[in-house]
This record gives structure tokens, sequence and C-alpha cells, in this order.
């Protein structure tokens, strides 16, 4: 080790090799000064170390989920993707179960995969994302196809799917 101080994160101590996605799980939940309470979680929508979402895809389920979830789940404040392509970090305000946020991942991601049309992407030029040539909602529909056939677990280490 080099003398590099890291504070040791969560998400490094998760044994990737031992969930099975796709899954909702509840990260951490976080209290502010006046008790607020923010909630974090893992949306975890393909298995760690055997695929993972082609960046465009990605991205265009990032845009059109960061609409779509805000419809169905008070308090969100971010859903943003993992570096590794495999889910999304999503942060909200309060305590929602991973029930909860697994309802609105799913309705969500139904709506990617079967109703979303192109011209209801939001942010796809150059004033409102830094990299809007890189797009594409074939690739989105088709994952969130796949993820939805998988169906999603309320339980990150045994399959417990919504119904
Ligand atoms: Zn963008």
């Amino acid at each position: 080790m080099s003398d590099v101080e890291l504070a040791p994160v969560e998400s490094f101590e998760l044994d990737h090799t031992k969930v099975r996605a796709p899954y909702v799980r509840k990260i951490t939940v976080e209290h502010g000064p006046k008790g607020d309470a923010i909630t974090n979680f893992d949306i975890r929508l393909v298995q760690p170390n055997e695929g993972e979402i082609p960046t465009a895809g990605l991205h265009t389920i990032e845009h059109t989920i960061a609409g779509l979830l805000r419809t169905r789940l008070d308090g969100v404040i971010d859903i943003s993707p993992f570096g590794c392509r495999t889910g999304f970090h999503l942060i909200v305000w309060g305590e929602p179960s991973p029930t909860d946020i697994a309802v609105a991942i799913k309705a969500s991601l139904e709506d990617i995969a079967e109703r979303v049309r192109w011209e209801d992407v939001p942010g796809v030029s150059a004033v409102s994302c830094g990299n809007y040539r890189d797009h594409s909602l074939h690739s989105a529909r088709e994952w969130c196809r796949l993820v939805l056939a998988q169906g999603i677990s309320v339980d990150p280490f045994d399959r417990s799917v919504l119904a």
C-alpha cells in the first residue's frame, strides 16, 4: 500500500460474487444534523462481472429514468449509473423500503422497454447533455426487457422477485 489515505466505502465491502441481480439493495441511511434521513440504494440491473450495459444504452436509461422515477417516487435526489455499468445508485429523501423502490423501478423500466419513444428521451442535445451523441434507445429497451424478464429481487442475495 502507498501512503495515500482513502476512507472505507460500503459499496466496495459488498461481495459482488455473492449477489444475484437484478435486485434492489439498501446501502445506507444517513441522517443530517436536523434528523433528515437520506437513503442510498444499489439498483443492480446486471449480474456483476458477467455483463454490463453498453454506455449508449445506459446513458439513455439514465436520462429517461431520471424523469420516469420522479413521477412514481417522492423524494428522489439522484439516480446515477455505476462506473462498472451494471446498475445505478439511487439517493432519496426518507427511508422508503426496497420494495417501494423496486415497484417504482420496475414500472419505469417497463415504460422504457415498451412505451418511451425517442422524442420522449430528455436532454439529447449538445445544450443539455455532455455527450449527446452517445445514446441508444434501442439498446436501452433491449436491456430493460432483459432485466424485466429476469425480475427484480428485493433481496440482493436470495431471489425474491416482485410479482
Ligand atoms: Zn447525458
